[in-house]
């Protein structure tokens, strides 16, 4: 991907540069998705909605069977503005920035400023996005650490690998999973890492869209909305790979900042975290019941389904008869 006409974003905290995690124990649970692209656990968000998401939430409404919340998420709460709603954190609006100086080595700093770019692409798309049906979208920040940080939705390590936390709108990203993936997962080059970032981002965005919220409250009402190949949260993992998608379509894939391969290396990404391929590797085979993300081909053409739309409606995997 070529980065030079790009602009980085600033709502990133960088914490890896000798920034102690801040607080103690915060929640009293840890991220959710072992495959380290999981959408963190949380509770307590701030309701928000409106017309972008209603097509989906009223999908979403029949699949939960009238939890009552469909109007609350419609009438919205205008003003929540983010300030996170998780108890003792701190504002989310802190943004310092890419710290230049806390890379380790020159392939952290790329890595660093790649997250930058794909980040400020994210807030363009998604900003126009979201004003064109009449919204406001509010940017996550994004959490750069080493090692382990503190989060509300629980402590962030390299066993967490990267998630979003509604709680307090922030993603968290440990550069080195980038390592990971590349050296353990086969997935490696910067478009795998866009992928990463444009589908952490994607939770949040369905964060603003009332969609977090719903299917978290279906999954902590019941266990085969949690988990199975059906589940609630594998179509809100496959729903963030759409996104992510559409993302890519509607922006580097368009603008020319695309090279060649790259396509291939977000597909190689979105393979290597399906949740067949993960129980493969940990344990020798893999049981469907327990899918939390999908499995690799899914969450490949569900990309490939976002990268080819025009809009949000082709990712409502809610809705969809195949998954
Ligand atoms: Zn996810």
């Amino acid at each position: 991907m070529k980065l030079d006409r790009m602009r980085r974003s600033r709502n990133i905290e960088d914490r890896r540069g000798g920034g102690r995690p801040r607080g103690g124990d915060p929640g009293g649970y840890e991220p959710g998705g072992g495959s380290g692209l999981g959408g963190g656990q949380g509770g307590g968000l701030p309701v928000r909605g409106g017309g972008l998401g209603i097509l989906i939430l009223v999908v979403l409404f029949l699949i939960f069977g009238g939890g009552g919340s469909l109007s609350g998420l419609l009438g919205g709460q205008p003003g929540a503005g983010g300030s996170g709603a998780g108890a003792g954190t701190a504002p989310a609006t802190q943004a310092s920035g890419v710290d230049t100086g806390a890379s380790a080595s020159r392939s952290e700093a790329a890595t660093a400023d790649l997250v930058a770019a794909v980040l400020g692409s994210t807030e363009d798309f998604w900003t126009g996005y979201f004003a064109r049906a009449g919204e406001t979208y509010a940017p996550p920040t994004l959490v750069m650490f080493r090692g382990r940080t503190s989060s509300p939705c629980g402590t962030a390590s390299g066993a967490t690998g990267p998630f979003y936390c509604p709680a307090d709108k922030k993603v968290y990203l440990d550069l080195s999973f980038f390592d990971e993936m590349a050296n353990s997962l086969g997935a490696s080059g910067d478009f795998a890492q866009a992928y990463v970032v444009a589908h952490e981002v994607a939770h949040h965005v369905q964060d603003q869209l009332g969609i977090l919220e719903q299917a978290h409250g279906a999954m902590s009402r019941r266990r085969d909305a949690a988990k199975g190949e059906d589940s609630v949260a594998v179509r809100l993992e496959l729903q963030a790979d759409c996104l992510a998608g559409l993302w890519a379509g509607q922006t580097v894939a368009r603008d020319g900042s695309l090279e060649p391969g790259d396509i291939e290396e977000a597909l190689g990404a979105a393979h290597a975290v399906g949740d067949d391929r993960l129980q493969q590797r940990a344990q020798g085979y893999a049981v469907p019941d327990s899918f939390t993300h999908g499995s690799s081909e899914q969450r490949m053409r569900w990309f490939t389904t976002g990268l080819q739309a025009q809009g949000i409606e082709a990712c409502d995997t809610f809705r969809a008869r195949t998954l």
